[in-house]
C-alpha cells in the first residue's frame, strides 16, 4: 500500500529529473553539515511529460538524522501531490539505493547524493522501480 498513487508512467523509464543549479548547491551543502549522518530533503516540482523539474527543497517533519539511514515517519509526511520525491545523502560514497531506500520510498523520485558531495558527479536518481534515470542541473 502506498500513500502516493502510481500512475505506472515510470515503469517505462525514461524520465529526467533536473533542478537548478542553486538547489543542488544547497543539497550538496547540507550534506556537507550534517556529515558523517545523512541527510534527506523533500523534493518540491512539477511533472511534465518526460520531466520532473525540482523547485524548492522542503525539510521533512519529524526528519530523524540517523546513521545508517535518514527516515521519516511516513504518517507524517504532507498530503502534498507537488512533492515529486525525496534526496538524502550516503556518508558512506556509495549512491546505490539500499532496499530500506525503495521500501521507503516517497513520490516518483529517489534522489543520492554520495560523500564527497562535490558536485553532479556525486548524485544519482532513481525511479520507484529502482531503476537509475538521468538527472541533470540547470543554470535558471
Ligand atoms: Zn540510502
Amino acid at each position: 500500500m502506498s500513500l502516493v498513487g502510481v500512475e505506472g508512467d515510470l515503469a517505462t523509464g525514461n524520465v529526467v529529473v533536473s533542478m537548478r543549479m542553486e538547489l543542488l548547491d544547497a543539497i550538496l551543502e547540507g550534506a556537507k553539515r550534517l556529515f558523517p549522518r545523512e541527510t534527506i530533503l523533500l523534493l518540491r516540482g512539477k511533472k511534465t511529460k518526460d520531466t520532473i523539474v525540482v523547485t524548492d527543497l522542503l525539510v521533512p517533519p519529524l526528519a530523524n538524522y540517523g546513521h545508517g539511514f535518514a527516515h521519516i515517519p511516513i504518517y507524517m509526511m504532507p498530503m502534498d501531490f507537488s512533492i515529486v520525491g525525496t534526496v538524502h545523502s550516503h556518508p558512506s560514497g556509495n549512491f546505490n539505493p539500499s532496499p530500506t531506500d525503495l521500501n521507503h520510498m516517497f513520490g516518483r523520485v529517489l534522489m543520492i547524493v554520495a560523500a564527497p558531495y562535490k558536485g553532479e558527479a556525486n548524485v544519482a536518481a532513481y525511479n520507484r522501480n529502482g531503476d537509475r534515470i538521468e538527472f541533470c542541473v540547470t543554470e535558471t
